[in-house]
This record gives structure tokens, C-alpha cells and sequence, in this order.
């Protein structure tokens, strides 16, 4: 049987990043892929790094911070390692909302007609946001590069079946054979209900690439739709929320509903040329926090999840990365993980 000190479960951007953050420290990695890397909701994702967003979680504050600021050295790396180009595509957003949150600055017409001419606040707040957009599809391209040029084992096409605990360590029984682990970290993202059964499930977004030519540089977001431009005329537009289990199929109708709320939102983009369309799983827990931390309640420091991120899993991968990291070398947390404990949910299988 093939052996690892440390597997990883899952080979999203949560699985990948936290790969990089344990090789750094000097551990021994081995990352199992059912499909190929960074192919499921990390590809399909906006790149907004929103740690910001006043519509998130507050329980969510400590972790996107301390993510925020690991994601320009996680970029840099990916992008040394890969000698692949990971740019920041945007560099602060307009968020349109019913109310201007505590502590924001309404931003004057004035402002606003000189970022994003044309934009519908209708009698909305509107405020800027110093926040950073990556493209996903680039950041997916370089990263399972930047793994394997670390020294990282990454087994695409590998599904991990069956997990099995003994005495000598963790046995990670997959579609390729056999490995015997010192610790496992499921990071099986909208699938972890069927590893490592927590309890949690996909939301479907569907997404448009558009071209118009149009200059923008800024994302513009409301509750209900985001314009993210990615330059030379592009843009993607996000995106829907829905409970549909594991269907990605992409519907017309739905397309067509989110261009008229992008174009209600900013009225130029109504005019844009869709390009292509895709949907992703976002992985969501019942009270939409991460689920992040030790598994096992014997203490053993054997199996971990990370798991959950629902729509900021993008942003949160550094500081997922780290967190997880320093629970695995037993280290202070950086972050208070309580919101995000494993033990409270009931877990339905392994373990
Ligand atoms: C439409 C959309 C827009 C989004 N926009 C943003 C955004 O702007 N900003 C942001 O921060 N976040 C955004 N997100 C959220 C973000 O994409 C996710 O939170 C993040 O990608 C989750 O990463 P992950 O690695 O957990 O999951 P995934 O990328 O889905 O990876 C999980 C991996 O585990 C693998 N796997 C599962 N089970 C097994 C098994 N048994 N054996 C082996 N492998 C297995 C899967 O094949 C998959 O590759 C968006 C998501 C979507 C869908």
C-alpha cells in the first residue's frame, strides 16, 4: 500500500491552497481528485474577493480579513510556482444596497459618473469598496502547476470511496487502490454529505461571459446581481442561487433574467453580447458557514474538514488554508474558529 503523512480530500482551490500551506511547513501532501483540479465550483466562481461585502455573515469578518491579507503572497506564489499569470483584474467595487450600512460613505453622483456612468441607484445607497477581482478559470489553470511544481503528489481521476480508521493510521481506500494516511482533510466541497457526511449541499450559480465594448473597471454589485469586469470588454454576470441538487445545466430563461437584472442594475450591459454561459455548485452548510476543523471527537488530531464556503470560497482559501494548518500542527488559531466547528452538525457517516 502507498503511503502519505497527510491526504487531502478534494482538489477545489480549499484543497489546493491548503496543499500549498502544509508543504510550505514542511509536511508531505497527497491530494485525491475525483475529477480534474480546480474544475468544479473554484473554476466557476467570479472572483470577487469580497471580504467587505456588507451582506455577509459577521461571523465571517475574522477569517475573509485574515484571508484578504494572505491573498497577494498566495497569488504571487501560485503565480512563481507555475510561472503562470494569476493578474488582479479589479481593484474596488460600487455595491448598490436598500441602506447605506454603518460605517460605509455614500459615494456622490459626481463619483459615481466618473467610475461607472449609466449606474441605476434609483433611490438606493451606493458606496465603494477597496476590495481585489481575480479571473477563477486563470487562478484554476496555474494552481494544480503550482501544487505539483511544490512537490505536492496530486492524483486527478482519483476518487476517494471509502475512508477507513486502523490502528497504524487512516486507510484511504480510492478508485486507484489503496493509501495508508498519518491524517486526513476532506475538502470535498457541495459533496462532502457523501464525504466525509457533513451536512453539506450544492447551490447552483449560473453565469454569463458577455463582451461589450464598454469601459468599465470597477464591479458593480447589488443584493441580486454583480458585473465583474475582466478587461478588454469583457465581463462576467452573476449570478443565480438555487437549490437544485446536482444539476449544472445551464437554462435560457434563467440567462435572460440575469442579463435584464444586470442591465436594470447598469442599463449599458443590456447591450452586451453573451459569450458563454456555465453554472457551479457552491457549497453551503444549513446556516451557511464554513465548515472548518478537527473531525474526530477522541482527540486523535487525525481527520479534518474544510468544507462550506458557500459564495466566498475564493476569497476565504488563504485563510482556510492557514487556520487549517495551524489546527493540524497544533498551533495558536489565528482565527476564532467557533462559528465554524464540525461537531455542530451531527455527522452522519465515517468518523
Ligand atoms: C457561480 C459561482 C460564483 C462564485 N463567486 C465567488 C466569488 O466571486 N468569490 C468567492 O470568494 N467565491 C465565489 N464562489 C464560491 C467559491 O467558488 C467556492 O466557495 C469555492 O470554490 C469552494 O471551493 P472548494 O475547493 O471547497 O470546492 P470545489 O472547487 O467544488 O472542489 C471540491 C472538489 O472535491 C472533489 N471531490 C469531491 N468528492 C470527492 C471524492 N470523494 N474524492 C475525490 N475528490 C472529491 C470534487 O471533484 C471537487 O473538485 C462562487 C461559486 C459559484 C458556483
Amino acid at each position: 500500500m502507498d503511503s502519505t503523512e497527510i491526504a487531502i480530500v478534494g482538489g477545489g482551490i480549499i484543497g489546493l491552497s491548503l496543499a500549498l500551506e502544509l508543504v510550505a511547513a514542511g509536511r508531505q501532501v497527497t491530494v485525491f481528485e475525483r475529477g480534474t483540479a480546480a474544475s468544479e465550483a473554484s473554476v466557476a466562481a467570479a472572483g470577487m474577493l469580497a471580504d467587505q461585502d456588507p451582506e455577509n455573515p459577521a461571523e465571517l469578518k475574522q477569517l475573509s480579513s485574515l484571508s484578504r491579507s494572505l491573498w497577494t503572497d498566495f497569488r504571487q506564489q501560485v503565480e512563481r510556482l507555475s510561472g503562470m499569470a494569476v493578474p488582479v483584474h479589479t481593484r474596488r467595487s460600487i455595491q448598490v444596497a436598500h441602506h447605506l450600512p454603518e460605517g460605509f460613505t455614500e459615494a456622490t453622483p459626481e463619483e459615481i459618473a466618473s467610475v461607472a456612468p449609466g449606474l441605476n441607484t434609483s433611490g438606493k445607497s451606493a458606496f465603494f469598496l477597496e476590495e481585489e477581482s481575480i479571473c477563477p478559470p486563470e487562478l484554476s489553470a496555474a494552481l494544480p502547476v503550482a501544487v505539483r511544481a511544490a512537490g505536492i503528489s496530486l492524483l486527478e481521476q482519483t476518487s476517494v470511496e471509502a475512508v477507513h480508521d486502523r490502528a497504524d493510521g487512516i486507510e484511504i481506500v480510492t478508485s486507484n487502490g489503496s493509501w495508508l494516511a498519518g491524517q486526513v482533510v476532506y475538502t470535498t466541497g457541495a459533496w462532502a454529505a457523501q464525504l466525509p457526511g457533513l451536512p453539506a449541499a450544492p447551490r447552483k450559480g449560473q453565469m454569463i461571459y458577455a463582451s461589450l465594448d464598454h469601459p468599465l473597471d470597477c464591479v458593480l454589485r447589488s443584493p441580486d446581481v454583480y458585473i465583474v469586469p475582466r478587461g478588454g470588454g469583457y465581463f462576467v454576470i452573476g449570478a443565480t442561487v438555487e437549490d437544485a441538487g446536482f444539476d449544472k445545466q445551464v437554462h435560457d430563461d434563467d440567462i435572460q433574467a440575469l442579463l435584464a437584472r444586470a442591465a436594470a442594475l447598469w442599463p449599458p450591459i443590456g447591450n452586451a453580447t453573451i459569450v458563454s454561459t456555465w453554472a457551479g455548485l457552491r457549497p453551503v452548510s444549513p446556516d451557511h458557514l464554513p465548515i472548518l476543523g478537527p473531525l474526530d471527537d477522541q482527540g486523535k488530531g487525525r481527520t479534518w474538514a474544510a468544507v462550506a464556503h458557500y459564495r466566498n470560497g475564493i476569497l476565504q482559501a488563504p485563510g482556510t488554508a492557514r487556520l487549517m494548518r495551524e489546527f493540524i500542527e497544533g498551533q495558536q488559531l489565528s482565527v476564532d474558529p467557533t462559528p465554524f466547528r464540525c461537531d455542530r452538525f451531527a455527522l452522519s457517516s465515517v468518523q
